[in-house]
């Protein structure tokens, strides 16, 4: 028996420029992008710019660069359907030839009047089709709407399995304003089959568009793609996630300081999880697990303390250099010292990094020693006069660390490393002082004790 032909699996996103690349379309386009690579398939761009009043050449730019930014690259694209209106074109005549399309003449007025008098009779709203039966007139047509056919729709969707939707309560759906202006679900239809998608992964937010595509591919004698609903993204209270309770662009995450595997990894859970209890992933990693059917069906909480965490997880696990190629790339930038000298200091500063804008407060010291106050040096009940001798001790054994250590052994630990360490960082909080007596160096080391030990004379 000769095996059945595999149909070549191919994906997409479809984002639409009227805004910034949003957390939940990243997430889309990351799934999509797992499943074509573990499938040796296509991913494939298309911005959906049909609205030209909402959509933007900024946004587009940026949900370019913020694909790019994730590593979410795509075989084909990005295709624009604002090129395209040729082809919607010659579809949308076809419809309105066959009959399977009419224009409609009811204005915003007409339609609203309706929907109240269906709702006064208790009715859910739709539209009436009244438009059906009507012959040109000299009025000018609001749009061009599709004639639903009163019937049950089914499919049986990857994620959440068999779904059903009774069609009669739809109404005619308006596909385009006009012959060259499609709208939403009219051109995703077309551009589906026209790039022959095979599977539609999105957000379960689009479920009720759903038959209304099926009913125009059935119409146009299409294929139907499998479909797959993700689940939404939520806020830690449950609600759809908004901007009231999370940044919700790309962008912003990446301007605050994570790093693009991060967000991909922590994307990655959102809705779907391993076999196993593993946390930690790599995109490569990722592919060979990924798996349709382990993505779950209830929304998936946005949770940012585990993005933090696993953000300072992939910073610890840079090298020191990567490291500080990354803070540079994120827009930090000190003249002066050299870069083997800045890629010590990210060493020692990534275990308290939770972000890449974490670095400028946490090794600010290095640079520049902050104004303190003397309190600072004094080690728990300590007298001052003695964290001043401590201190002239160790002025004397700098930057000898073994002697330093020796001494610390012999006078209690807190008195002779707590102030020093206060001394070389002036701040509460640092890595430990022999670490940074060894990036500053002898000469600034040594300073900055006197000053310590000039501010306990004062
Ligand atoms: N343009 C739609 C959106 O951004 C795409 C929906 C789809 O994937 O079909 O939500």
């Amino acid at each position: 028996m000769t095996p059945a032909i595999k149909k070549e699996i191919r994906v997409r996103i479809a984002p639409s420029p009227t805004g910034y690349l949003h957390v939940g379309t990243a997430r889309s386009a990351l799934f999509n992008w797992l499943f074509a690579k573990k499938e040796g398939g296509k991913f494939i761009l298309r911005i959906e710019d049909t609205d030209l009043e909402r959509s933007e050449k900024k946004f587009e730019k940026d949900i370019i660069e913020s694909l790019k930014w994730l590593g979410l690259s795509w075989d084909e694209g990005p295709f624009l359907q604002s090129d395209r209106l040729d082809v919607y074109e010659k579809y949308i005549r076809q419809l309105l030839e066959q009959n399977l399309a009419y224009y409609c003449y009811c204005t915003k007025e007409d339609l609203e009047n309706e929907r109240q008098a269906m709702l006064s009779q208790g009715m859910a709203p739709k539209y009436s089709g009244r438009c059906r039966s009507r012959t040109k007139t000299k009025e000018k047509p609001q749009v061009i709407r599709f004639k639903v056919p009163e019937t049950r729709v089914a499919f049986k969707d990857l994620i959440r399995g068999e779904i059903s939707f009774d069609t009669s309560l739809i109404g005619d759906i308006a596909i385009a304003k006009d012959p060259r202006t499609p709208l939403y679900n009219f051109a995703v239809v077309i551009d589906d089959y026209e790039m022959q998608i095979s599977h539609v992964i999105r957000g379960e937010d689009h479920i009720a568009n759903t038959p209304k595509q099926i009913l125009i591919q059935k119409a146009l004698n299409f294929p139907h793609p499998h479909y797959g609903h993700l689940p939404l993204i939520l806020d830690p209270d449950r609600s759809k996630m908004s901007k009231r309770y999370s940044a919700t662009s790309i962008g912003e995450y990446r301007k605050e300081g994570y790093l693009p595997e991060a967000m991909v990894n922590f994307m990655a859970f959102l809705g779907w999880h391993p076999k196993d209890e593993k946390e930690l992933m790599t995109a490569d990693e990722l592919v060979k697990e990924f798996d349709l059917e382990r993505i779950q069906k209830g929304g998936a909480v946005f949770n940012i303390e585990k993005l933090n965490w696993i953000n300072s997880q992939y910073i610890k696990n840079l090298s020191n250099e990567e490291l500080l190629q990354r803070i540079k790339d994120f827009g930090f930038a000190v003249k002066k010292i050299s870069d083997a000298q800045l890629a010590k200091i990210a060493g020692i500063t990534k275990e308290r990094m939770k972000k890449l804008s974490d670095f400028s407060e946490l090794a600010d010291f290095f640079f520049e020693l902050p104004d303190y106050s003397s309190e600072l040096l004094i080690w728990k009940e300590t007298p001052r006069e003695t964290i001043k001798e401590n201190l002239e001790a160790i002025l004397k054994l700098a930057p000898d660390s073994g002697k330093i250590m020796k001494l610390a052994e012999e006078k209690g630990r807190g008195e002779i490393l707590w102030p020093l360490r206060a001394a070389l960082s002036g701040k509460m909080a640092s890595p430990g002082p022999l670490e940074i007596m060894d990036i500053l160096g002898e000469k600034e080391s040594a300073k900055r004790i006197k000053t310590a030990i000039k501010k306990l004379s004062d």
